[in-house]
């Protein structure tokens, strides 16, 4: 296990279930990178009940919704307020990350080691080598070790184990409330609303724009005191790598929104001169999922778009469905059991949603005019049925979903 998302959130259910858990993680100091990352409300309501957050979480915004605009105008196109099942919440990447960590941190039974790359498992033995030399067996290795993990193709065939190129990639920054509170109160003539454009940080509303090939989503965190913004754009080979720490220069993030909506085009303004960017990559559905007392969760099995908020969400639902299908066996010789039992659960549900991320790629990047115009007007029907629109209701459709149940209903069968 490592110190992404995924394995952070692993090791905390399993500690707290009694299992003892080493996490070696690779990279030698843990870096506040990334922008938001979506929660949906069962993964916020998990991450209470693991005591990762607090139910008046600051670093969480709860969103009331989300407003579609039109790419070029700006204009409104419709509202969609959350769902009856709860609100989509947003927080930064790294202060989840570092929320997870200080959990983590309070459970005597994980030991966490940094510096500590993995570079070679032996499947048969369940011991793992790090870059240091050192050795350690276990009753069960969790491999979270993301989208280019070096224990996947030892677990699925080679091929399945690499990632796909889906010819998007992202800018991420954030922007600090001061700045656009100072840029409020100055003259401007971008043509953009100054009032309009400091309300993206003080509603806890979340706003997209989707153009020709690209979108752009932003909405607030951490207490509504970082405007947190992500822009899709195609990928440029030479541009990005796959890398959180890469990073573009401003004048193609300009270049590549020039003719949008006049508020975006003055949030790219105001951006750093180097903003990160990040080459999209996803994972075909995994053929396996483990293989003998080895298990891959999180990127490192099913990494998908971003399109549907979901990265977290399935990661977390992983760390669910591989606990309790942990916790209902009685001994360690019945850990593949419950493996194949965690795979079966999971497999369909992942392949389901990482399938909608590319439908949801199509729509929101509709590149005739026409079609955008007929998208959009549908949008507008349904919001004024009170209905959610498209993208929004696929994402919504997921969001109920028992994999402890599922998951423990699985083995029950298994084990008859
Ligand atoms: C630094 C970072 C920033 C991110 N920021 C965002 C963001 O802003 N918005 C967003 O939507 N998503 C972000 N993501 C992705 C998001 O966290 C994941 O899609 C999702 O949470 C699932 O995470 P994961 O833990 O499976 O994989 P990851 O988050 O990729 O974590 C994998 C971990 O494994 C470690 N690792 C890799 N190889 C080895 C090895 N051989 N030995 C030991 N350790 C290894 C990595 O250093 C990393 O800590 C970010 C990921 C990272 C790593």
């Amino acid at each position: 296990m490592s110190v992404g998302l995924a394995g952070l959130s692993t090791a905390v259910a399993l500690a707290r279930r009694g299992h003892s858990v080493l996490v070696l993680e690779s990279t030698s100091e843990l870096l506040h990178v990334g922008a938001g990352v979506a929660l949906t409300s069962a993964t916020r309501r998990w991450y209470e009940s693991e005591g990762v957050l607090q139910p008046n979480e600051e670093a969480c915004v709860a969103l009331d919704g989300i407003e579609l605009r039109n790419w070029a105008t700006g204009d409104l196109i419709t509202k969609t307020a959350a769902n009856p099942v709860g609100k989509q919440n947003a927080i930064h990447h790294g202060d989840l990350q570092l929320a997870l960590l200080s959990r983590a941190q309070t459970l005597p039974n994980i030991e966490i080691q940094m510096d500590a790359r993995v570079v070679d498992i032996d499947i048969e033995a369940t011991s793992i080598t790090t870059s240091s030399g050192e050795q350690h067996t276990a009753d069960l290795i969790v491999a979270a070790d993301g989208i280019r993990s070096t224990i996947k193709p030892y677990v699925c065939p080679p091929e399945a184990a690499k990632a796909v190129p889906t010819n998007d990639a992202a800018y991420r920054f954030t922007l600090p409330r001061q700045l656009l509170e100072l840029q409020s109160t100055s003259d401007d003539s971008s043509g953009a609303d100054q009032d309009a454009l400091l309300g993206l940080i003080q509603r806890p509303w979340a706003s997209r724009w989707d153009g020709p090939g690209k979108h752009v989503v932003v909405y607030p965190i951490r207490n509504h005191q970082l405007l947190n913004i992500v822009l899709i754009h195609p990928d440029r080979e030479d541009q990005a790598e796959e890398s959180w720490t890469s990073m573009a220069d401003k004048s193609h993030v300009t270049e590549d929104f020039r003719g949008w909506d006049p508020r975006l085009q003055k949030l790219i303004e105001l951006a750093p001169q180097k903003v990160p960017n990040f080459r999209l990559f996803v994972h075909e559905v995994c053929p396996a999922w483990h293989k003998g007392h080895t298990v891959l969760l999180g990127d490192a099995c099913h990494a998908m778009l971003p399109y549907l908020g979901q990265g977290v969400a399935q990661a977390v639902e992983d760390a669910t469905a591989l606990t309790t299908v942990l916790s209902l066996i009685e001994s360690p010789s019945q850990i593949p059991l419950a493996l194949q039992a965690f795979e079966t659960s999971r497999k369909e549900r992942v392949a389901e949603i990482q399938a909608a991320t590319y439908q949801a790629q199509t729509k929101l990047h509709l590149k005739d005019a026409e079609a955008q115009r007929i998208r959009d007007d549908d949008r507008k029907a349904a919001g004024q049925q009170k209905q959610n629109s498209d993208v929004v209701q696929m994402q919504q459709q997921y969001w109920v979903w028992d994999a402890a149940e599922v998951a423990a209903r699985v083995l029950r069968g298994l084990l008859v």
